[in-house]
């Protein structure tokens, strides 16, 4: 489906009181999520769950704009102490409202999949309206996806900056034609290339995904190279790594399950990141791991500086003994460790132990126990 081509509901009638999408990025636990659509518009990535069966929609301006109004209503009675009486629309205002507050109301994360795919001149609207109602809000983010920021015109984009919104998340996931042809992306790594450009000389900030796994066996090399090659034509504000998990309902867990997609093992996904970090060269992103599926919590730092210690981090992970690389695979998932170092720590390293005895993790079958539980973090 071609992305201007999606349904829009500007001529639906009645408004459905404030609403919250599914998902937003990591680093946006502490905004206000205000949701300008609803679902994906493409919605054929063969490894994302998160929209199937949703159809999109475009909401009316004036209903994502009556939301705002509603947290700005809710705020304004709470920080009164006011009595709330207010209908079930209001109440999820209320909570969402309450939930900003007692995170500092510092940030706005705009949802869902894409709202850039929103009219340019709609979404400047919702955004200076935004600005209006909580103009002390420092940061207004928003995922993008690159097909949508490539067709762009230069100067809505510097329009839709101006209006408010500072940087946008952007799904690249890999900079491999090979691999986003076979996830039916929808993009090509030029179209990622040329929208990272665009986004950025448009003066907003980048934060762009790579997947590490999501090249197969087969394809795990060229997923690293070429993702860094992309991301070095880019240089992005931020890289993000978010590790690859195949939940049941998706395309590719069909794939998998046939034997047509041989998934990595943690391992050889260490070995991938490794290969990615060597090939990021001449850039000066900040690359952050902060999703829970990833094999590296502490994988962190700006480029260039920090590259020989993200490298150091990795290389540590793949000498170490097979025994030791299950009882950090495993402890990592179960929320013990959060980095190598806590190895070393004799309570924690016992209780990993222990719980792999217990449930016979082995280093012969840990990559399929993590399958498991990585599907329950989606
Ligand atoms: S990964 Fe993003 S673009 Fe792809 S289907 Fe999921 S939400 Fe849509």
């Amino acid at each position: 489906m071609d992305d201007r081509k999606s349904v829009t509901d500007q001529e639906e009638n009645g408004y459905r009181g404030f609403e919250q999408g599914p998902i937003r990025p990591p680093s946006e636990a502490q905004s206000l999520l205000i949701r300008v659509t609803r679902n994906c518009p493409w919605n054929r990535c063969a490894f994302c769950p998160v929209y199937k069966g949703a159809s999109f929609s475009i909401r009316p301006p004036e209903h994502v704009k009556r939301d705002i109004d509603a947290v700005h209503r809710c705020l304004a009675l709470l920080e009164a102490g006011g009595d709330i009486a207010a209908g079930p629309a209001d109440m999820e205002a209320l909570r969402a409202a309450a939930h900003w507050r007692a995170m500092g109301m510092r940030s706005v994360f705009l949802q869902d999949a894409n709202s850039l795919l929103v009219k340019p001149r709609d979404l400047a609207g919702i955004l200076r309206h935004l600005r209006e109602r909580f103009p002390f809000v420092r940061r207004v983010t928003s995922y993008a996806r690159s097909h949508t920021l490539a067709v762009r015109r230069e100067e809505d984009l510097h329009m839709l900056r101006a209006a408010g919104l500072d940087r946008v998340h952007i799904g690249l996931e890999s900079g491999s034609d090979a691999v986003l042809a076979r996830v039916a992306k929808g993009c090509t790594k030029a179209q990622h290339i040329l929208a990272g450009q665009k986004a950025r000389a448009a003066g907003f900030e980048v934060s762009e995904y790579y997947m590490p796994g999501l090249g197969g066996q087969d394809l795990s090399r060229d997923h690293a190279v070429e993702s860094a090659d992309a991301l070095n034509q880019i240089n992005p504000h931020f890289i993000r790594l978010r590790t690859l998990a195949i939940p049941n309902h998706t395309p590719l867990f069909a794939e998998w399950s046939s034997g047509r997609f041989q998934k990595c093992t943690d391992r050889m996904v260490a070995e991938e990141i490794l290969l990615f970090l060597e090939h990021l060269q001449g850039i000066t992103s900040v690359v952050k791991s902060d999703h829970i599926l990833n094999l590296f919590g502490e994988l962190e730092g700006r480029l260039p500086e920090d590259k020989p210690k993200m490298i150091a981090l990795v290389r540590r992970f793949l000498d170490m003994t097979p025994e030791d690389q299950m009882l950090y695979q495993a402890g990592r998932r179960m929320g013990v460790f959060s980095r190598l170092d806590d190895l070393n720590d004799p309570r924690k390293r016992a209780f990993a132990a222990a719980t792999c005895r217990r449930i016979g993790i082995t280093p012969d079958n840990i990559d399929e126990m993590i399958d498991e539980v990585m599907k329950q973090f989606i």
